[in-house]
């Protein structure tokens, strides 16, 4: 029995790497879709005729990991690397932290909240020249990272259950329970975006309630494992039209339960933030009237750019470390 089981966990957790993506591509795309809604008047106006766009490349700065070294550490902070909660060793500056551990240590445990706030002087620069082709790409990535920061395991050097025995977690909390809860269960209508006065700050909070939050991702599904025997927690079933072996239906439902509801109010407020971001550059870049925008279209090296970004998400090697 021994020599059987090894092969299948093996083949597991190929499968579950290769669904393991940030938030998986379903709820990034489903955050940058219903953050459209909860914007005002003046930018629905623009962000509705775009929002299939704005979806489908909520999932471009993962695509990029295939490609640029560099795009790995935008998505994570390992900030349980800089002591004990609430990591006050780490100052929140980007020149301050720098100065304190070097550049080489911040890059090495991930840069989230930092990139989220490079990514929202971009999105305000790109408003400024109301240049629509900036608008929507900053747009659609500054999504992609902060969906990130709102995930626990994002902010911890235990990203994947690596260090306990539960690897695939990473990608059972963020894709296989949204994938199987959201469409059915769960409600994204809520609310209006609000200005935020200190994007750092909120950015912050925000990466900080990730953090208090990953050891309960761990110990409930550890938990949890010791009433599920092997074959009750995985199972063959559905997924995107075929047939895989995953963490079953059963088990997912219980470790939402056991959660409280953890994955769908950390999607809710990650949509929230989103919208709240978006209508705060336009703010900040002293609310242009976005029916009167230049560069409508993308330049001939934009659309390369997706091109070869979508060949880079058919790879199957990813740059840096798997996150
Ligand atoms: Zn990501």
């Amino acid at each position: 029995m021994k020599l059987f089981k090894k092969p299948i966990l093996l083949l597991l957790f190929a499968a579950l790497q290769l669904q393991g993506n940030c938030w998986g591509f379903f709820a990034h795309q489903k955050i940058n879709y219903y953050a459209v809604f909860l914007l005002p008047p003046q930018l629905l106006t623009f962000y509705k005729p775009h929002i299939d766009f704005l979806s489908e490349h909520a999932v471009d700065p993962d695509k990029r990991r295939y490609l640029v070294a560099a795009e790995g550490p935008r998505h994570y902070i390992d900030i349980d690397h800089y002591g004990t909660f609430p990591y006050t060793n780490l100052p929140r500056q980007w020149d301050s932290a720098i100065a304190k551990f070097g550049e080489d240590t911040l890059l090495a445990h991930g840069i989230v909240p930092w990139w989220v706030q490079t990514m929202e002087h971009r999105l305000t620069a790109a408003f400024k020249e109301k240049d629509a082709a900036r608008i929507l790409k900053s747009s659609a990535e500054l999504g992609h990272y902060v969906a990130d920061a709102h995930v626990p395991l994002h902010t911890s050097s235990k990203h994947n259950g690596q260090l306990t025995g539960q690897q695939g977690i990473h990608g059972f909390w963020e894709s296989r329970i949204p994938e199987l809860l959201a469409d059915k269960d769960w409600d994204f209508f809520i609310g209006k975006a609000y200005y935020i006065k200190a994007p750092g700050d909120f950015i912050w909070k925000r990466v900080l309630q990730s953090a208090a939050a990953a050891d309960t991702v761990l110990q409930v599904e550890r938990r949890l494992s010791q009433q599920f025997s092997t074959d009750k927690k995985f199972a063959f079933e559905e997924r995107n039209g075929k047939v895989v072996r995953q963490y079953s239906t059963g088990f997912s439902k219980a470790y939402d339960a056991a959660l409280h509801g953890m994955v769908e109010r950390r999607m809710r407020d990650a949509i929230y933030a989103v919208a709240s971001l978006w209508y705060t550059a336009w703010v900040d870049a002293g609310q242009p009237d976005l029916t009167q925008l230049a560069n409508q279209n993308f330049s001939t090296e934009d659309l390369k750019e997706f091109q070869s970004l979508n060949d880079a998400g058919r790879s199957n090697s990813i740059k840096g470390r798997e996150e």
